[in-house]
């Protein structure tokens, strides 16, 4: 893939499952200004009640998946949950910049950072946090689209998650969502336009 072609920037927002990033994510995309698209990533999980294929994810088999890896189709892809593998197509961002737009992606942190690594300079990398891992069992159970199972699943993987935030150029805390949302679409604005010092100022980073 070459990465001098493109003319847009990467938007990764990465963090556990059910601290409210898909929500941002949803809400960014609908600010016309921010100029987005969605990376739809292949998966190898069923899809949920509601989800849309070719929208929400690529649904493909575990099969197809490998063959994926196998041929180096992915700029990257993780076994984010034991049989369940999420990836993002080289294809897809190919797509997106094509259209002379900016990539955001909804991914699991391993695969965030992956791509900051790739993209050093075109990547805003942000983690989301959620209040609290209770807040986060309370919010995935009133979801209800996962297994008792499925969600302690979620929860395990979710404290290894968060040790991994002070990694991201910046942290939003999603205590309060209409705050998490005003400071998201602040920070990508800043970040697409080139504007890094008012960034700085208007979000936080752990050191
Ligand atoms: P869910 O099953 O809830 O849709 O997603 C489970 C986790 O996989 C979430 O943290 C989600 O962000 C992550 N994920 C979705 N797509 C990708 C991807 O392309 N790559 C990686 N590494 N993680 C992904």
């Amino acid at each position: 893939m070459n990465n001098k072609k493109k003319g847009g920037k990467l938007i990764v927002f990465s963090a556990p499952s059910g601290s409210g990033k898909t929500t941002i994510v949803q809400y960014l995309l609908k600010q016309p200004e921010l100029n987005l698209e969605f990376s739809v990533s292949a998966t190898s999980r069923k899809p949920r009640e509601g989800e849309v294929a070719g929208k929400d994810y690529y649904f493909i088999s575990l099969k197809e998946f490998k063959q994926h890896i196998k041929n180096n189709d992915f700029l990257e892809w993780e076994e984010v949950y034991r049989d369940n593998f999420y990836g993002t197509l080289k294809t897809e961002i190919e797509r997106i910049w094509a259209k002379g737009k900016n990539v955001i992606f909804d991914i699991d942190v391993v695969g965030g950072l992956r791509i900051k690594k790739k993209f050093p300079k075109e990547t805003l990398a942000v983690f989301v946090k959620p209040p609290s891992v209770d807040e986060l069992k309370i919010r995935l159970k009133k979801r209800k689209t996962e297994s008792e199972e499925k969600i302690n699943m979620r929860i395990a993987k979710a404290s290894v998650e968060m040790a991994t935030a002070p990694q991201f150029d910046y942290i939003i805390e999603n205590d309060e969502l209409e705050k998490a949302l005003k400071e998201a679409k602040e920070l990508v604005f800043q970040f697409i336009n080139n504007k890094p010092e008012e960034s700085n100022k208007s979000s936080k980073k752990e050191e």
